[in-house]
């Protein structure tokens, strides 16, 4: 009996693993076969124009009377100046006072356009990194083959190189067949109400509908991904969505000489530790799943058999995810207290207390949703729980089996030997927030190549950019213009 069983155990694991080792096998690769194109080499000007761009402080500051608009002007001045044929020969239009939008006419008009997204401002340099700079991050800097500056990342060099591909695509003498309209926005580290918002409305107003808007986001990640050798390339085709709720905790106060056991601040501070123990669930949605198809098969074997059996590693895979912030936020709907309120006397027990929770929503999560999870998870009726009215969610999810798709995933294989090319969910928020309603194809990606250390940049200390990296961005450009924007597309 106790034999049978055994052998009936054997059997079942043989099954398994053999199962197992055959769809890892089996599991062919998606990506499509592209061969790098040739290109004119881009001459050294184009470099003297990103560092002098970067020497343009367009810097946006959280309050508005600390921005020198001087420099936004200086920025627009010499635009118009280094892209002689974009400022004669284009329909430069500039939005809101700062913000650019650039029309170049295709020659048939039944064809929808395309977008190309950037935006001109940067963040501020914290005074107390300045010194860990290697070089002055408004200096422009060029030093082992890198430009050094606030803005190399993100994201004048989408700005620059956009521009840059237009005008020698002008100067060549080549004429799109739908026309290329190119999006700056001014204030997109503020949330891009007075740029993109803008910029948005008047696409609007003139009833654009785009082939297909492409704006900063995903990169060319080096050594990011686990199990994969070749660099990934990555396009977001949803970002995550935003919500606020704030808990209010109301409890009777009194002396501090003969406290009750609790009082407002510690059941709220009960309430926050629920929420730290029991995130909201992970899930695979749909863009991480695209993600795991594609690059699944690319991965060295371990990886690509936990990838390709799904099936039965699903929760091996999520809570490798969950180990790291990156990884998480990719497979969760995060929560962070960020805004805490309470008391107002050293020997006087508040009777109410306040927390504020930041939610980044998954596609699929809604802010009911977010309410169902706080009034589960703190199960108190002490606490009340609101909900800002100021939330979005979650994109919709962009296509990834249409032709603006594979022409952006064709174009980034022209030029980036050897890249996987992935679809994948984007966390933080862009620009394109603002652009619900003027294409169905919306795709966020701009081909810096980053390594671990690199991403720190953004936003960090070091921002820095490889010439032959920014190179290859204006030819990317050029390249996925001339493959959406030609008689064959
Ligand atoms: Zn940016």
């Amino acid at each position: 009996m106790l034999k049978s069983f055994f052998k009936y155990v054997l059997l079942t694991i043989g099954i398994l693993i053999l199962v197992v080792l055959a769809k890892t096998f089996l599991t062919k690769s998606n990506q499509v076969q592209v061969k790098t194109v040739p290109s004119a080499p881009v001459d050294s000007n184009a470099t003297k124009h990103l560092v002098t761009a970067i020497q343009i402080p367009t810097i946006s500051y959280d309050q508005e009377n600390e921005i020198d608009r001087n420099a936004f002007l200086k920025f627009i001045a010499f635009v118009k100046n280094t892209y002689p044929n974009i400022a004669g020969k284009l329909n430069f239009e500039i939005i809101n006072q700062y913000s650019l939008l650039i029309e170049w006419n295709g020659k048939n008009d039944s064809l929808k356009p395309i977008i190309l997204m950037g935006h001109y401002d940067v963040v501020p340099v914290e005074e107390a990194s300045s010194k860990q700079w290697e070089y002055p991050a408004f200096s422009g800097t060029i030093s082992n083959g890198y430009i050094h500056g606030r803005g190399t990342l993100d994201d004048k060099v989408a700005v620059i190189s956009i521009l840059e591909s237009v005008e020698r695509l002008l100067k060549k003498g080549f004429i799109p067949d739908r026309s290329i309209i190119m999006a700056f926005g001014h204030d997109e580290e503020l949330g891009g109400n007075n740029g993109a918002k803008m910029i948005a409305a008047n696409l609007r107003n003139r009833k654009i509908n785009a082939e297909f808007i492409l704006d900063e986001g995903l990169v060319i990640t080096n050594g990011i991904v686990p199990g994969l050798k070749a660099p990934a390339a990555l396009i977001g085709i949803a970002e995550k969505g935003y919500a606020t709720a704030e808990l209010i905790s109301k409890v009777d106060g009194g002396h501090s000489s003969m406290p009750k056991k609790e009082n407002a601040i510690v059941v709220l501070a009960e309430a926050l530790v629920k929420i730290k123990n029991n995130p909201m669930p992970a899930k695979i949605t749909e863009p991480v799943q695209y993600f795991i198809n594609d690059i699944g098969p690319e991965l060295s074997f371990i990886n690509r058999m936990a990838f390709s059996n799904q099936w039965l590693f699903e929760k091996l895979i999520l809570n490798k995810y969950k180990a790291t912030n990156t990884g998480n936020a990719l497979v969760s709907s995060t929560s962070a207290a960020t805004l805490l309120q309470s008391g107002m006397k050293e020997n006087v027990i508040p009777m109410i207390a306040k927390a504020t929770i930041n939610f980044r929503l998954l596609p699929g999560d809604s802010d009911s949703d977010v309410f169902q999870y706080l009034k589960s998870t703190i199960n108190d009726e002490r606490i009340t729980i609101k909900l800002s009215k100021d939330f979005n969610l979650a994109t919709k999810i962009s296509p990834v089996n249409n032709k603006a798709f594979s022409n952006i995933s064709k174009t980034i294989k022209q030029v980036f030997n050897n890249t996987i090319v992935a679809p994948s969910l984007m966390i933080a928020a862009t620009d394109q927030k603002h652009y619900d309603g003027i294409s169905e194809n919306r795709y966020r990606f701009l081909p810096v190549q980053l390594d671990a250390d690199a991403l720190k940049g953004i936003h960090g200390v070091n921002e820095k950019i490889g010439v032959e990296n920014y190179h290859a961005i204006i030819q990317f450009y050029e390249q996925l213009i001339q493959n959406s924007c030609s008689k064959s597309n």
